[in-house]
């Protein structure tokens, strides 16, 4: 029988359940390493120092969780792993001793480990959606995202907790199936058009970095969480972007 790696059930993950999700990955892993270089490839903006990658964690998650996005995918299939950038209102994985969810509504990140993405969110913040209502990834790790929660993959704003010195971008695991490429916005989109799965925003026109969108909430799953940053509190890094935006010249950190 099938047991997926990312369950709870499968012999690698004993000891794991809903109050231990998140499994830190050692940096020997072939997984680690893989998952690392994507995020550096995909760190394309021309005006963010590439930034270090300080752990990285596999999500967990249970069978009734998973089942409903194996039956999607033995459909469509082509499975991509893909970056989502999202509020955390707390310290998780800041250090490998927090790993608990925490209970806050409006700590996305906790939210969407726990009980993965849902479509009813999309636009919550933010009403403007570019492919319409999905679930919205990108390759690009460093891009402006506008997700379902209308936050960036990359972000200061990202880290709501402002003792956090560290910031955090989730991998998923994404059905693409068939895409529909599209230069220019749609934003009406409601379902992939017809004969297709998802949607995939090639940069040109309206946009600047690629993104990818699904229409269904089985056609994603958190995958790891990727924790990454220069380890200065976040108010100094703040401080010290103003500082630069208003002098337009480096200041000595
Ligand atoms: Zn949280």
């Amino acid at each position: 029988m099938f047991i997926d790696e990312f369950s709870f059930d499968h012999p690698n993950n004993q000891g794991s359940g809903k109050w231990n999700r998140l499994v830190p990955l050692a940096q020997s892993e072939p997984a680690f390493s893989l998952l690392e270089k994507q995020f550096l490839k995909g760190w394309k903006h021309p005006k963010k120092t590439k930034p270090q990658v300080r752990a990285i964690f596999k999500i967990l998650s249970s069978e009734a969780s998973l089942k409903p996005y194996h039956q999607y995918r033995s459909n469509p299939a082509n499975e991509q792993l893909l970056f989502h950038g999202t509020n955390r209102c707390c310290m998780l994985a800041e250090d490998g001793t927090r790993i608990r969810l925490c209970s806050l509504s409006e700590c996305f990140l906790c939210g969407v480990i726990r009980n993965s993405f849902d479509i009813r969110k999309c636009g919550t913040k933010n009403k403007f959606r570019r492919f319409g209502t999905g679930i919205y990834t990108t390759s690009c790790s460093s891009s402006k995202l506008y997700s379902i929660f209308d936050v960036e993959a990359d972000d200061y704003a990202l880290n709501i907790e402002r003792s956090s010195r560290l910031r955090v971008l989730l991998v998923n695991r994404v059905v693409v199936g068939k895409p529909y490429k599209r230069r220019q916005n749609a934003v009406n989109l409601t379902e992939p058009p017809c004969g297709h799965h998802s949607v995939l925003g090639e940069p040109g026109v309206d946009l600047n970095y690629e993104e990818t969108v699904v229409y269904d909430n089985d056609a994603i799953r958190p995958a790891y969480l990727i924790v990454y940053g220069d380890g200065v509190p976040e108010l100094h890094s703040k401080m010290h972007s103003l500082l630069m935006a208003l002098f337009k010249t480096p200041v000595a950190s």
